[in-house]
């Protein structure tokens, strides 16, 4: 199967659902970690078409949406300093720090500039020698390799202007996180099919292991969701929770060695702080001592206000999977794709503005 339409084709889909409406036999709820996935549910009606048996949750997995208000703050107060550029990706305008935006900064003349990808941040920096560019390195998994690679770039080239500020995060620990906490009871989880083909489906172990708890890794096509539930159902039915992949086009158990080689070349673990989640160990990444000259929060020791989220919000317990977006009393009123109140508006990837996209009727 080589085309998208392949991935869509009507009579396959159906057989799916008939078989997990079929193998489906006590309630369940599964998971999807990923933005991307929580959209192409919503996008192809998936809920709608699972049995009463099977509820769908949507999980953390948007890195824009995880970035904690504070760091927002730190990113608007290095913008805000004379003779630098911030470079990040569009998306990251319009997220609420406490008291602004980097949208509202840019307005208000500090030069922030939306870039594609770290690419074009460094040839900001080549052109702007006289200026210190900082790119806003918010990412998963996913994205964390191109980081590293600038940075590296960077290095190779004697570019002396260019500084990360590093927001990256990694998923498999903040998984853990959640289990931990208990909050929210599952019994599968759709693993993110992006951030896999990084880190391969190994890292998910510990989670049938030590929490009983099903995982697949899918796609973001129709089929590939559909069929990550239907093998999802298959474990929790035969009682034997492990890791699969339903996306073996893209995702390997052992992941892209030569990116995860890359990223520990660049990068040491260390904790970090998620919206709504909080303090989360292991799960950050900052520059190895070798690279801190490229270390934007060495270089610019910014001083903010005390944070804080926007007053009704409810985005971090979105994220945590124990409120649904429509249980926000600001969902749909004060806060619309247009007026964004909280991240989970702002990004596509984002819970809330999936829901206002494509409605909150659920089924199942
Ligand atoms: Fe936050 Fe808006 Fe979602 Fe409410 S609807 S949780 S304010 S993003």
């Amino acid at each position: 199967m080589r085309f998208i339409d392949e991935f869509r084709n009507p009579e396959l889909a159906e057989a799916l659902v008939d078989r997990i409406k079929k193998r489906s036999t006590r309630d369940v709820r599964l998971m999807e970690f990923c933005g991307s996935h929580t959209v192409a549910i919503f996008k192809f009606g998936i809920r709608q078409l699972m049995p009463p048996t099977v509820e769908m949750l949507s999980g953390p997995g948007c890195p824009v949406c995880v970035t904690d208000t504070a760091d927002i703050d730190k990113a608007i107060a290095m913008a805000q300093l004379p003779g630098v550029i911030l470079c990040t990706f569009g998306v990251m305008l319009k997220v609420p720090g406490t008291l602004t935006s980097l949208q509202q900064a840019k307005a208000e003349g500090s030069d922030v500039r939306i870039v594609y990808s770290t690419v074009d941040a460094l040839e900001i920096a080549r052109k702007n020698k006289e200026k210190n560019v900082i790119f806003l390195g918010v990412g998963f998994e996913t994205t964390i390799p191109t980081i590293a690679a600038s940075v590296l770039q960077a290095e190779g080239e004697c570019i002396e202007n260019y500084y990360v500020f590093s927001l990256a995060k990694l998923c498999p620990p903040v998984m853990k996180a959640l289990l931990e906490a208990g909050e929210v009871i599952l019994d599968g989880i759709i693993c993110p099919g992006h951030v896999s083909a990084i880190i391969g489906s190994k890292p998910y172990g510990f989670i049938p292991r030590d929490y009983g708890i099903s995982c697949v890794v899918s796609g973001f096509e129709p089929l590939d969701i559909l069929q990550a539930i239907d093998m999802l159902i298959s474990q929790i039915e035969e009682g034997k929770p492990r890791v699969e992949i339903a996306y073996r086009r893209g995702v390997s158990p052992e992941g892209n060695t030569k990116a995860l080689e890359l990223m520990k070349q660049v990068f040491k673990v260390c904790q970090t702080r998620w919206r709504g989640v909080g303090e989360v160990p292991q799960s950050g990444l900052r520059l190895r001592g070798k690279y801190q000259r490229f270390n934007a929060e060495i270089k610019f020791p910014v001083e903010t206000t005390k944070s804080r989220e926007p007053k009704g919000c409810l985005c971090g317990h979105v994220l945590r999977g124990v409120k649904k977006p429509t249980d926000c009393t600001l969902f749909s009123q004060e806060c619309t794709l247009e007026h964004p109140v909280g991240p989970c508006m702002v990004s596509y990837e984002g819970a809330c503005s999936t829901y206002y996209l494509y409605g909150s009727d659920e089924g199942g």
